[in-house]
């Protein structure tokens, strides 16, 4: 059995969105070899899976970029990434969150690597390495101005020693988040690069040994070769999506597509209203389809009034309150719509702009993020996966 509303998982897409990334990088790195400025190698990439990678399900996606040749698949908790070890996943698997209040048994029965983001968890997570015998390698996270997690950079002399003459740890890497990545001209992100710079040449000077750099993302990897480092650590633009309100040239198609079917159509008279609140009136006689989908499917309440879904090739506006399980749209203007007709949320009807609809736009709508809107896709969605 199969609801009718469905999430369309390419993995294909992803595949090919993953070679777009890297063969940007090469051609960038080799264009700045030539020019004598920014990144002259290219760098590897971290794909970035965490929430259930971005909602598109965690383990078909971890797979299908492991075999695309990820460096490194990044996840948010430790519980992340114990599923994806379960599922066979072998890459080198980077945990971002803080691991205070978590049990670190995880990190080395499933063999992942930890950000160290305080002298707190360096200490906690050398105790467990001891006491197992064993050696940990880590990557360290320097807060260079987002002021969220990381070791501040600007008092790395008394804060790092001690984790860096931990026994049982083994430092492979360090970096850094951007905040304004994605706000062009936005001054934090040159001061955190410098910041991150200056905080590297004090672990040469704490001689904390080689080991690789990294803090782009996706917003960070567009805008600037120079952040590049050793590795890069995209996550929306692997799934099909230019952080907004960036543009790219990239040839990125987006991963998920959310579809459902009419399963009522309905005509309601002029000065009825219609839904939960009654907050839209027909101002003539309206036809409406009903459609099996609703806030408990991922789909914003907000896109009353804003949103619309295609139908038969066109645009429909969605009208009256989002339910949890069905929303209606109106349709007085679209020819023959019927129970059946295939309903797009996120995806095409045909190859005008007009006949797209793309988790950016539907993100637009109702002022958030496209991040948001792709990890809020309800569990409840049938997910499929091609
Ligand atoms: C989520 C995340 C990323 C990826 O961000 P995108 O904007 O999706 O590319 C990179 N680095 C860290 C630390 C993150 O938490």
């Amino acid at each position: 059995m199969t609801r009718c509303t469905t999430a369309r998982v390419d993995l294909a897409a992803l595949d090919r969105n993953f070679r777009a990334i890297g063969g940007y990088l090469q051609d960038e790195a080799s264009l700045n070899r030539g020019a004598g400025r920014g990144a002259v190698r290219p760098p590897g990439i971290i794909a970035v899976v965490k929430a259930n990678a971005y909602g598109h399900g965690a383990r078909p996606v971890a797979k299908t970029l492991e075999a695309a040749g990820a460096t490194m698949l990044a996840v948010a908790d430790i519980e992340e990434g114990v599923d994806l070890r379960r599922s066979g996943i072998h890459a080198p698997i980077l945990v971002f969150g803080a691991l205070s209040v978590s049990d670190l048994d995880g990190v080395f029965d499933h063999d992942l690597t930890p950000t160290i983001s305080s002298p707190a968890a360096g200490a906690a997570l050398q105790a467990v390495a001891d006491k197992r015998g064993t050696k940990l390698r880590y990557h360290l996270k320097i807060d260079t101005g987002m002021n969220r997690l990381g070791f501040r950079h600007d008092n790395l002399r008394r804060t790092l020693p001690a984790l860096l003459s931990s026994p049982n740890l083994s430092l492979d890497a360090v970096h850094t988040h951007f905040g304004s990545a994605d706000e062009p001209g936005h001054q934090l992100f040159d001061d955190q690069r410098t910041r991150f710079e200056s905080a590297c040449h004090v672990l040469d000077e704490l001689s904390a040994g080689p080991r690789l750099r990294h803090a782009a993302n996706s917003a960070a990897l567009l805008r600037d070769s120079r952040v590049w480092y050793d590795l890069v650590r995209p996550g929306l633009l692997l799934y099909g999506l230019v952080p907004p309100p960036l543009g790219s040239t990239l040839p990125l198609a987006p991963v998920m597509f959310l579809t459902s079917r009419v399963v009522a159509v309905k005509g309601v008279r002029a000065g009825e209203t219609v839904g939960y609140g009654g907050r839209f009136t027909a101002d003539r006689a309206v036809t409406l389809a009903v459609i099996p989908a609703g806030y408990a499917d991922g789909l914003d309440r907000r896109l009353e009034g804003r949103g619309a879904v295609l139908i038969r090739g066109r645009r429909a506006a969605i009208v009256g309150a989002v339910s949890m399980d069905m929303l209606t749209v109106d349709v007085t203007d679209i020819d023959a719509v019927g129970p059946g007709d295939e309903v797009v949320f996120l995806g095409s009807q045909g190859s005008e702009p007009q006949q797209t609809i793309d988790a950016r736009e539907m993100a637009a709508w109702i002022g958030t993020i496209p991040y948001e809107i792709l990890c809020r896709l309800g569990a409840r969605v049938e997910g499929k996966y091609a």
